[in-house]
């Protein structure tokens, strides 16, 4: 028996600075296993690729499917990092510590034995939310994670906008404060430097350190190293005063960062998504208020800035789009 396209099961993994998500998933996007794995960066890339493909197989066989499986369709690969396509190389990843020019999709096809798409993390995400998520049926939006660090991806006429070299939508990097503090890119003041995860940890740290009393130390157990912008939002959210102007500051920034795509492209939707976008509100309607401030009036008042409906699952859906897309593009 053939098994046609679209009854096959598509394994997908994401692979963040911080955690891998591994799932199979049906063709209309009904996830049918999966595992979470932290990603542990810090043992470098072998390490992360073994980690990595362990996860994915242990999901297969979850599902009672083996790689050779004829129900089992290509895999794809959604990476944090820059990536070359049309080679299936990371060639850099400022939260995957080593990666340099990884050649990721060649080797995850020999251990496999199954063809590799590779994309962006942040643009499947982008993918993910127009086909299945917060953005469907609006063709021109902008989604921006916000995490331990910041990306984005571009739709615009309802198609991923790539760029010349595929890495457009790095919206983390663009600068925001000629003079602001240094980026894991190695720019200084870049909007990741300034309203991520690792900003809002650093200038916490950095306040409580020149005396600053808060109740952030108090839920970080007293190490001023286990501050993490969790913790900030939970003081926020217990009425701390440092962790409300902390996070009032980041929105600043964020808001700031979405007033220049608002005025470039012009968006029907911006989507919020990452670890930060769960703060909702409290980041949400200050970096909406400064868009209503500062962007041009006409592209201020056509787009709808929103929180992610898929979540942690955004760059997995929008993994299995690619795929669709791509086979729909190389049948025509
Ligand atoms: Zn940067």
């Amino acid at each position: 028996m053939v098994t046609s396209v679209s009854e096959k099961l598509i394994p997908v993994v994401d692979l963040g600075g911080s955690k891998i998500i591994a799932a199979l998933v049906s063709y209309n996007g009904e996830i049918i296993a999966e595992e979470h794995v932290a990603t542990l960066a810090e043992q470098g890339p072998n390490a992360v690729i073994d980690r990595m493909l362990a996860t994915l197989k242990g999901v297969i066989s979850k599902a009672n499917l083996s790689l050779s499986s004829p129900a089992i369709s290509r895999l794809v690969i959604a990476s944090a990092g820059a990536i070359d396509k049309h080679n299936g190389i990371v060639t850099s990843s400022p939260n995957l510590p080593g990666w340099q020019n990884i050649t990721l999709k060649e080797t995850v096809e020999k251990e496999m034995g199954r063809e590799v798409l590779l994309i962006n993390d942040a643009s499947a995400a982008a993918i993910g939310e127009h086909r299945f998520g917060a953005g469907r049926g609006v063709d021109n939006l902008i989604y921006v994670t916000v995490s331990t660090g910041i990306g984005g991806g571009i739709i615009t006429d309802g198609k991923l906008y790539t760029g010349v070299s595929g890495s457009a939508g790095e919206i983390g990097h663009m600068c925001i404060n000629l003079n602001g503090p240094h980026c894991s890119c190695g720019n200084i003041g870049c909007l990741e430097s300034l309203a991520s995860g690792k900003a809002i940890a650093r200038e916490a740290q950095r306040r409580i350190t020149q005396g600053t009393k808060s109740l952030i130390l108090e839920l970080a157990e007293g190490e001023i190293h286990n501050i993490n912008a969790r913790i900030v939002s939970d003081a926020a959210r217990r009425g701390d005063t440092l962790a409300i102007e902390l996070i009032s500051q980041v929105a600043t920034y964020l808001g700031i960062g979405l007033v220049n795509l608002v005025n470039i492209f012009n968006p029907e939707m911006i989507i919020i998504g990452g670890g930060m976008s769960q703060m909702g509100e409290m980041l949400l309607s200050p970096a909406r208020q400064i868009v209503e401030e500062r962007a041009y009036r006409l592209p201020a008042e056509a787009v709808q800035i929103v929180p992610s409906e898929l979540g942690d699952y955004s760059s997995i859906l929008g993994s299995v789009a690619f795929l669709q897309l791509d086979e729909f593009n190389s049948v025509r």
